[in-house]
């Protein structure tokens, strides 16, 4: 047998596992279908990455995003494990190049997108390939009803049947019991042993502050503990305006969200992580893979959608340990404004067949055309065109997605496809008159099956090695029959992409699963009950009563969240003072409200006092208007 200790130690420098770590690597070891529930920041990818190491072949591992893959990829390299990953945007030579590493077995670890196990590619590099076992990272992205869906995940279990007897391994950070048995269920796990890690984050201070003016309060908690934070709201026009209000407030912050271009996104990132400044403003688009451990506070600036989202987000304080804060934000109008937003999520059956109808219209779909094509669709531009308010618009297009009417996409890449629509005639005629595009007709006949019946998709790679010319004389060549109509040419394609199952039909004859989507809508509105009771409560521990939500029992209290402890800030003559003089570091009276705007509870009340009693000690003056200035 293996000494796990000394491999944990010889590649991670740990002395000891965490919790629960050891008995899940055994589960699998042996062979077991295993779930492991486990939160952010308990060394959850150890548990698939170690005994990836000591098996023979190579571990497949699906995970979500491009951006954790890559990141995980150099992580390990850093600890001399050989890995690679598979994603849209590598070039056909790299690809080439995983493929045979991980045939060869020269990597240990080979991480791809669930949308990748789909394509013809990898299921003839699996029927090959000697695979140890698949781990399954954010597993609750295959539940339907969970908050993350990503429809891709429900490919996985297909996978199973070129790797029978292969374990699998399914890790997730939030899993209700709910949605534990739609993993397990999905995944089709065989009796699987699952692992629960504790929900409880003793380092971690939950609090849920009302306040009336919520710009005043965020930067007044900020100056305060001037931390490495991350603000999270939900527009993306609010994320630029807040961190420009901070800018002007001395509080060094940039943005990010998923509009912005992949440099900005990049370089915002990397100032925030190398902490150049303290605060980033994002969207929830942030934050998945990011371990950066002096995370110190965690803003809801808006409710979040639900406490899965929640717990994720605020899990990404407090990773080094020392005690950290999550604060949501809320005003009089914040649960109203949700309620509304959440209203958007679900049109009505009549809108959403509208909606299908004015999308194939942008598109200029005619009936009976579009199945199995690819289109192009930014979402910003057909609203502009159809004056669609954009939520609106976008829950539409995924409610449709979901119900399979198409699958939308952000970019992805698509490679060419040809068809050849020449007739004999005309394939002779080419054939006496141009040579060298007759060379490279008769190389797509040799090289796919079909060609003639439908559009396939080529590698303009491989033909070009095949007849030994550049990758250029081949564009040119295709693009040349194409303007003759001797072929059909699809041009290859990274942009946001819709793609439709199925040909356009008039409207009301597409096939729409009204229940289902009514299934969907109260879901919803019980994740969101959930997470207005978790910000309105005023009795238990925040911490138990998010475990409770998960399906856990927690007996003790965490101690530390507002409820226990609501004078958690200490409260001393000299913290109040700073406050106060803060408040008017440029400006010569502030208004009491605004001075303590940011606190509740306890808190907010002793620090009344306390500024009450330093007037009355004659150090500060207060006017008929309640505008406190320096005496
Ligand atoms: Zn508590």
């Amino acid at each position: 047998m293996l000494n796990l200790d000394q491999i944990l130690k010889t590649h991670w420098g740990h002395k000891k596992f965490r919790l629960q770590q050891k008995e899940i690597i055994e589960s699998l070891l042996a062979g077991r279908d295993t779930v492991a529930i486990l939160p952010t920041g308990s060394g959850k990818s150890l548990c698939y990455q170690l005994p990836a190491l000591i098996s023979k072949g190579v571990c497949l591992v699906v995970s979500p995003l491009i951006a954790l893959m890559k990141d995980q990829v150099e992580q390990l390299h850093n600890k001399n494990i050989p890995a690679a990953a598979l994603y849209s945007g590598l070039s056909h030579e790299e690809s080439k190049e995983v493929y045979r590493n991980a045939l060869d077995e020269d990597i240990k670890l080979l991480y791809v997108s669930p949308e990748r196990l789909q394509s013809e590619r990898f299921l003839r590099f699996l029927t090959n390939a000697t695979i140890s076992f698949i781990a399954v990272d954010e597993a609750h992205c295959i539940a339907q009803w969970g908050h993350d869906f990503r429809p891709a995940y429900l490919n996985i279990k297909d996978i199973k049947y070129e790797l029978p007897n292969k374990p699998i391994l399914a890790l997730t950070a939030t899993a209700t019991p709910k949605v534990e048995e739609e993993i397990v269920e999905r995944l089709e796990l065989k009796s699987p042993k699952i692992f629960r890690g504790s929900f409880m984050r003793k380092e971690l201070s939950l609090k849920v502050n009302q306040v009336e003016n919520k710009e005043t309060s965020l930067v007044a908690i900020l100056k305060k503990r001037n931390r490495s934070a991350i603000v999270y709201c939900r527009s993306r026009r609010a994320c630029k305006e807040l961190s420009l209000l901070l800018n002007q407030e001395n509080i060094k912050s940039t943005y990010y969200h998923a509009g912005l271009s992949k440099d900005e996104r990049d370089t915002a990132q990397k100032s925030w992580l190398q902490n150049e400044l303290t605060v980033i403003v994002s969207t929830n688009a942030f934050g998945m893979g990011i371990d950066k451990a002096d995370v110190g506070l965690v803003l809801h600036y808006d409710l979040p959608e639900s406490l899965e989202a929640y717990y994720q987000e605020v899990g990404r304080a407090g990773r080094d340990g020392k005690l950290s804060e999550g604060i949501v934000l809320y005003n009089s109008r914040s649960i109203a404004r949700q309620n509304e937003m959440a209203s958007l999520k679900f049109p009505s059956e009549h809108e959403l067949r509208k909606l299908y109808t004015n999308v194939c219209n942008y598109l200029k779909i005619p009936t009976g055309g579009g199945a199995e094509e690819y289109f192009d669709f930014d979402l910003l531009s057909f609203v502009k065109a159809t004056n669609y308010n954009t939520l609106t618009a976008l829950h539409g297009m995924q409610l449709l997605s979901k119900q399979k009417v198409w699958s939308l996409s952000d970019s992805v890449y698509v490679p060419m496809r040809v068809q050849i629509v020449a007739s004999r005639e005309e394939l002779n005629h080419i054939a006496h008159n141009y040579h060298r595009q007759d060379k490279l007709l008769k190389q797509l006949l040799r090289m796919y099956n079909g060609i003639w019946q439908y559009s396939v998709p080529i590698n303009e790679y491989d033909i070009a090695s095949k007849i030994k010319t550049s990758i250029e004389v081949i564009n040119e060549d295709l693009r040349f029959l194409a303007s003759r109509s001797y072929i059909k040419l699809v041009a290859k394609k990274d942009k946001p992409q819709l793609y439709f199952t199925d040909n356009r039909y008039p409207a009301e004859q597409i096939v729409l699963n009204y229940k289902e989507i009514e299934r969907h809508k109260i879901h919803e509105q019980n994740r969101l009950a959930a997470m207005q009771k978790f910000v309105l409560n005023k009795s238990q521990c925040r911490m138990q009563l998010l475990a409770e939500y998960f399906g856990q029992q927690e007996h003790n209290p965490c101690g530390v969240c507002d409820i226990d402890n609501p004078a958690m800030v200490q409260i001393n003559f000299a913290s109040v003072k700073k406050l106060v003089d803060e408040a008017l570091t440029h400006k010569e009276s502030e208004s009491f409200e605004n001075i303590i705007g940011h606190l509740q509870g306890e808190e907010r009340i002793q620090t009344m006092q306390l500024i009450r009693k330093m007037i009355s000690e004659g150090l500060y003056q207060i006017s008929s208007f309640g505008e406190v200035s320096k005496a």
